[in-house]
């Protein structure tokens, strides 16, 4: 926007908090780099250094911004933050307060984010004494205490934080909702490719009677397709939705079968859409009949688990949970996904016998929501009775 303002010679100053791209230098977590390649996450006026199929890191993006900031001569202020705007009475423009002073302007544009108010669902109370985590708090593995962990959340970053704690050697389970999950490649080109000749990108709405899904993407070790099965492979436990926590019972939704099912079926229709537009162009890309091979559902699907026990929070201190905390957050933008099904299964998870503490966190891109949940000790039959399942 500063760009367009000072080619029309339109006064304007940019005010900013902290520092230019403050969330990519202090809110995401240290391997993330951008899910689309460097030639199509940009603006029009700059481009990334190296190569443009590479996907940037975080540090990149950051740099980047500073960079462009500096080209375009866009009149930022760091380190002023906006406490209030009112509109002046009976007279245009607008009031202004900051920490530097109040300042008067014809007009205001609020570009401050669209995942800046982290909300975590109230599923797991606060005195539980289990720790929740952020994903936007979320740093690395070595960063969680020792455990295993609950993922909750099936969006580009659930899909990818669980993939990396996986690798760490954590027992991971990952609450899976509904989410698209395009190919990251397909005949040549990336999904951004697609998406943007297919038109998805100037999408104002899901199409009708579709609700709007999470988005399943990855640009991490050079760019991925997300497929549940692959996750499943790599050890992983792939769960519904979480649903609720009660008397120590996480409860998850028979819906995981079902969200993997839509998530195939939206990655088929991508392909068989840019078929349809390689043929109905005449382009010259490569067939790619294997991608439209999907593996055999992971077990954990057909036979779901619906509950995860955790110790009773009445004796915290006897289950190894003493040294949790509990810390929360998520994004009120962001509508949560967990809601919903009445468990149907009985199944339950084992639990690794190491696992000796209690993480959940809401994980802000794009309806994620984040956790991770462990146990020293094996649950017991009165915990399993006593699960209740309500949605949230
Ligand atoms: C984990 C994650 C991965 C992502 N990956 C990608 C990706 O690969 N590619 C991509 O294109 N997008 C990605 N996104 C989305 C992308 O980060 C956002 O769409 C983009 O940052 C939005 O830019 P913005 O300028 O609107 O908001 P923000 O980047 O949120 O910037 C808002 C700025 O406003 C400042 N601010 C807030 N309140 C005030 C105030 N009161 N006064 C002064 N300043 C204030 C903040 O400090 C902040 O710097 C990702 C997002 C997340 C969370």
């Amino acid at each position: 926007m500063s760009e367009h303002l000072g080619a029309r010679g339109i006064a304007h100053i940019v005010l900013e908090r902290d520092r230019i791209a403050e969330r990519w230098r202090t809110e995401r977590w240290d391997s993330l780099v951008a899910n689309g390649p460097a030639w199509h996450d940009r603006f029009p006026s700059l481009e990334f250094d190296g190569s443009p199929d590479a996907f940037a890191p975080k540090e990149q993006v950051a740099e980047y911004f500073e960079r462009y900031a500096e080209q375009i001569g866009a009149p930022i202020r760091c380190g002023v933050e906006v406490t209030s705007v009112r509109k002046h009475e009976g007279e245009p423009g607008y009031r202004v307060e900051t920490t530097a002073g109040s300042i008067h302007a014809r007009y205001v544009v609020a570009a401050t984010g669209a995942f800046q108010l982290p909300a975590i669902p109230p599923i797991v109370p606060a005195d539980t004494g289990l720790t929740q985590l952020h994903s936007s708090g979320y740093r690395n593995p070595q960063q969680l205490p020792e455990g295993g962990v609950l993922v909750v959340g099936a969006g580009s970053s659930g899909v990818q934080i669980a993939a990396e704690l996986r690798q760490a050697g954590r027992e991971v389970t990952l609450a899976v909702g509904p989410h698209d999950r395009p190919p990251q490649r397909y005949r040549g080109r990336n999904f951004v490719w697609w998406l943007g000749v297919l038109g998805k990108w100037d999408a104002a709405a899901p199409p009708e009677g579709a609700e709007h899904v999470t988005i399943a993407v990855s640009g991490a070790n050079g760019g991925h397709t997300v497929d549940f099965r692959d996750l499943a492979d790599s050890g992983i436990t792939l769960v519904g939705r979480a649903n609720s926590f009660a008397n120590g019972v996480m409860a998850f939704g028979s819906d995981l079968k079902e969200n993997i099912r839509l998530g195939d079926e939206n990655y088929l229709s991508l392909l068989a859409e840019a078929d349809a537009y390689i043929a109905r162009e005449g382009l010259d890309l490569p067939e790619e009949p294997e991608a439209h091979l999907l593996g055999a559902y992971p077990t954990s699907a057909t036979d779901p688990c619906c509950r995860w026990i955790l110790p009773p929070p009445a004796s915290p201190r006897s289950c190894g949970l003493q040294d949790s905390t509990w810390t929360t957050a998520g994004y009120k933008s962001i509508r949560l996904m967990i809601a919903g099904d009445r468990c149907t299964s009985a199944g339950c998870l084992p639990f690794p016998g190491s696992t000796s503490w209690v993480t959940l966190a809401v994980a802000p891109r794009i309806d994620v929501y984040l956790g991770c949940l462990a146990r020293r000790e094996a649950p017991r039959r009165s915990d399993r009775d006593s699960t209740r399942v309500s949605g949230v």
